[in-house]
């Protein structure tokens, strides 16, 4: 039986001044009281809204992620933010390799890497994204792009606690484009992503670890989609900008 705790995160990508943040999350908590007690409830600001954000949750049950961080922890590098700065803010996660840092910002297998050992070493918790494109779908390649994803981004890093690390399967052709992967799809390619890790890490990290799904998911699909064995909750994207979607989200797929 899956006795994995669910979590549902909010990438709100390039969304949300320090204003529009202070009132999404004041919305989710007035609306949304009980959604901590059988779920982990994340949401990943802008750089700029983040500490707002964790202002703005006064220590109730809405943890927050950086969207993405940069493998050094200090030094010449314009423009970037590090571990502990991140850390040091308040943030508990960090969404690493999301298919929109890859496809328009050269994130490769192997930033992905450094950015994960980075994490780790920050005390952060990596929320590490993959996921096939359409073509690779297509050519019938999702498994061995997922696989070499998966492997190279881990490479041989140690990772002391399956709790603390999270795997989001983002098919890249379901993100932002309405089009969800079905339950089957989505429940193949998370059983197999758990396989993997089993083989590269033990049962025992594979069967602790959580695997989100992310790609369009909506209050409408989240029941279905979270329902599967190996689907351990979802990185949500645009649904997390409205309150009640986020929140029927969480009571859907968690059926709290
Ligand atoms: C995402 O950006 O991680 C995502 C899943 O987006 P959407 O829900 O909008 O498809």
């Amino acid at each position: 039986m899956n006795k994995r705790k669910p979590i549902v995160a909010g990438n709100w990508k390039m969304h949300n001044t320090t204003v529009e943040t202070h009132n999404l999350i004041k919305q989710i908590i007035t609306k949304g009281k009980n959604l901590g007690e059988n779920c982990e409830v994340i949401i990943a600001p802008p750089f700029t809204s983040i500490a707002c954000a964790i202002e703005a949750v006064g220590g109730n049950y809405i943890q927050v992620a950086a969207q993405d961080l940069f493998w050094e922890d200090k030094g010449a590098f314009t423009g970037q933010i590090s571990g502990p700065m991140i850390k040091e803010i308040g943030c508990s996660h960090v969404i690493i390799g999301h298919s929109e840092r890859r496809q328009y910002f050269g994130e490769t297998d192997e930033s992905v890497n450094k950015k994960i050992d980075a994490a780790i070493r920050n005390n952060l918790i990596p929320i590490f994204c993959l996921g096939e494109t359409l073509a690779e779908r297509e050519a019938d390649r999702t498994f061995e792009v997922m696989k070499r994803q998966l492997t190279m981004g881990l490479g041989s890093l140690v990772i002391p606690n399956a709790l603390n690390f999270i795997v989001a399967y983002e098919p890249v052709w379901a993100i932002g484009t309405g089009k969800t992967a079905s339950p089957e799809q989505a429940q193949e390619a998370h059983a197999f992503l758990r396989k993997e890790l089993a083989v590269f890490r033990g049962e025992d990290f594979a069967n602790k670890t959580r695997i989100l799904y992310g790609g369009s998911v909506k209050p409408d699909n989240a029941k279905d989609l979270m329902e599967c064995a190996d689907i351990d909750g979802g990185l949500i994207g645009g649904a997390s900008l409205k309150a009640e979607d986020f929140i029927g989200i969480i009571e859907q797929g968690t059926g709290i």
